[in-house]
């Protein structure tokens, strides 16, 4: 079947630094039809005025702060995926950005790539899921990753994401492996779920996930 060429997914981007702007603008431009914003105001006008597929908004912004324009945004029933570009790195600021609707943020200064296949997996859509806090940690089942204190972002498997789904929907639960599998993996077997727990520890920290002996498994609280 042929049908007519999509036409590029519309993107609002909202940065006050020209420079970086202007670069990130052109780098974006074989992919995306991009709207550039410089203030929040003017950010906030063009999101409220007509249909984007996807945004990126700085969190410093003079006037009108990035995690201001996304609230006003959500709160205006919006729901369009925003990534929001942050070069603060502490726990308050970035559960601040993901609570104002940021559905995944990126310090600064940041990988071009890593820009694009971010955008790439909010627009493939994990539709609307948790961000939660494990301890000092994040972790967004929307953007499927863990992140570290220091902002480092951990990718995460389909299962090993599912898993964690699990166990920070009920923190203070102890899961027992019987549970786990019934719950996120039906087929699954106990030997899987340990060896889940391994990767998930492995590639983040031992402290993520508390073995309770005899029991099973619960959220931990990795610093
Ligand atoms: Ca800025």
């Amino acid at each position: 079947m042929s049908t007519p060429k999509d036409p590029l997914p519309r993107l609002l981007y909202v940065e006050d630094e020209d420079q970086t702007a202007a670069i990130v603008t052109e780098m974006l431009s074989d992919e995306y039809l991009v709207d550039h914003a410089r203030t929040g105001e003017a950010g906030l006008e063009l999101a409220l005025g007509r249909r984007y597929d996807v945004m990126v908004v700085d969190r410093r912004l003079p006037g009108l702060e990035g995690a201001e324009l996304l609230s006003a945004v959500r709160t205006a029933h919006i729901t369009t995926p925003a990534i929001m570009l942050t070069a603060l790195g502490t726990v308050e600021d970035r559960v601040s950005g993901l609570d104002a609707g940021a559905d995944d943020y990126l310090l600064k200064p940041f990988d071009f790539d890593e820009l694009r296949a971010r955008l790439r997996a909010l627009r493939r859509g994990r539709g609307p899921g948790s961000r939660r806090e494990i301890g000092d940690w994040l972790f967004s089942s929307e953007s499927l990753a863990l992140y570290a204190p220091d902002g480092g972002r951990i990718p995460l498997t389909q299962a090993e994401g599912d898993l964690l789904e699990l166990l920070t929907s009920s923190p203070e639960h102890v899961f027992s492996r019987e549970e786990i599998v019934a719950s996120a993996f039906p087929g699954g077997s106990a030997g899987s779920v340990d060896a889940l727990v391994h990767y998930v520890r492995r590639k983040s920290t031992p402290e993520i996930i508390d073995t309770v002996r005899a029991r099973g498994y619960r959220s931990g609280m990795p610093r």
